[in-house]
């Protein structure tokens, strides 16, 4: 046997990907102006970002990102434990649960960092997450990190959620789920899964990355939008860098919760706070992400509008009602092809492919903001139709 040569693993593993489609491309932004970009020379229409609101480059949120700088450095200085929570912080996190309707709000340096010690406060090797098959990739690294036992059930399966739990009646058990979920923009049953949760003695988790700012009353949420609160949902997760156009993310709940995960969960208690002047932003950002009530309703009128015209043009959607639109292609070569050619037309748009997605479910992931106008999204409409018979042709992205 001996030892394997990580130089000819990774050449494997990249030709591997090649051979496959899958190969990750890092494209180079510059020039952001509403949807609008300049990607590597190209000017395009950008339709696969997360500023659902369009508040990243709202002049309130550049403004307060400014004036807080100009006053507190660019910095984070320090972990919040030691000397980095800043009263701005404070402020943001009293905003956050105020709208979100929890006691509580603990500000992290990223949905992903809050993922992971959510999972690992509360977990540990006698105990089980249960989790959507679906769910986000940080929270399934999540439970693989706290070393608990980790359990999947069929997609907004609540019946499958408490056969998983019933199977193991020993130790803590967390039901896990993403609100919206990233690549199919469908909603979990969140009320079947808080009545799960309570029958099991489970406590629910939502990371709800999509939702807030983007569905519910007031943008309060997937939460919200169930009709639940923090009795039935103790625990969800709130990122700043979607609809809020900011970085970084808050997890909400009960006093017991959040003081817990502030002490215990190593990626809150050993990272550097994030920058005051982005929480400053982010305060402006929810500021308006609770009282510009037409940017949801922009949204809900585009989203409306991509659907009929995609179901006219006999594009293959999935039953999402938010602004993540994926469009069916089937094989990854063809969503690659698709994306392509999108791109030369002036769209940008992702293809995802597995293991991002499940194979053969690859798709172009096409996301609505505020931003986009009814004309923009004609024109990705008729794009797409003609990318699709395009790549029914078996023309690539380089054949113009
Ligand atoms: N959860 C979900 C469902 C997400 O889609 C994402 C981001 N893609 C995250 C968590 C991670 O959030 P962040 O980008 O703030 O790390």
């Amino acid at each position: 046997m001996g030892r394997t040569g990580w130089r000819e693993r990774i050449a494997a593993a990249r030709a591997e990907r090649e051979a496959t489609s899958r190969v990750r491309v890092r494209r180079t932004v510059s020039l952001r102006d509403g949807a609008r970009c300049l990607v590597e020379g190209r000017s395009l229409l950008n339709f696969c970002g997360n500023d659902y609101l369009g508040l990243s480059q709202h002049f309130a949120v550049v403004g307060a990102l400014q004036d807080a700088a100009s006053r507190e450095g660019a910095g984070g200085v320090g972990s919040h434990l030691v000397c980095g929570h800043h009263q701005l912080h404070d402020a943001l996190e009293r905003e956050l649960a105020d709208w979100l309707g929890a006691p509580r709000a603990l500000l992290f340096g990223s949905g992903y960092l809050a993922n992971l010690a959510v999972v690992q406060a509360l977990l540990g090797d006698d105990d089980v997450c249960v989790q959507d098959r679906l769910n986000h990739a940080s929270l399934i690294d999540a439970a693989r990190l706290a070393g608990c036992r980790l359990r999947r059930y069929p997609h907004g399966d609540a019946e499958g959620a408490i056969r998983q739990l019933r199977s193991m009646p020993d130790g803590a058990a967390l039901i896990a789920t993403d609100g919206v979920f990233s690549m199919d923009g469908d909603i979990a049953p969140l009320r079947e899964l808080a009545l799960v949760a309570r029958v099991q003695k489970a406590l629910l988790y939502v990371d709800d990355a999509h939702g807030v700012g983007v569905v519910g009353p007031d943008g309060r949420g997937s939460v919200a939008a169930s009709k639940l609160g923090v009795n039935d949902v103790p625990l969800q997760l709130a990122t700043l860098g979607k609809a809020l156009g900011g970085y970084g993310a808050a997890v909400l709940g009960d006093e017991d919760l959040i003081g817990h995960l502030s002490e215990t969960a190593r990626s809150y208690v050993y990272t550097t706070a994030l920058p005051p002047a982005q929480a400053a932003a982010t305060l402006a950002a929810v500021k308006l992400a609770r009282t510009e009530h037409w940017r949801r309703g922009k949204l809900e009128e585009l989203i409306g509008r991509f659907r009929e015209r995609a179901q006219r043009a006999g594009l293959e959607l999935m039953d999402s009602q938010t602004p993540i639109q994926p469009v069916l292609c089937g094989d990854d070569a063809g969503a690659l092809a698709m994306s392509q050619w999108l791109e030369q037309s002036g769209y940008w748009v992702a293809a995802i492919r597995p293991p991002t997605v499940p194979e053969g479910r690859a798709r172009l992931r096409v996301t609505l903001s505020a931003l986009h106008g009814v004309a923009d999204v004609d024109g990705l409409v008729d794009a797409i139709a003609k990318a699709r018979d395009r790549a029914r042709l078996g023309l690539t992205g380089a054949d113009v």
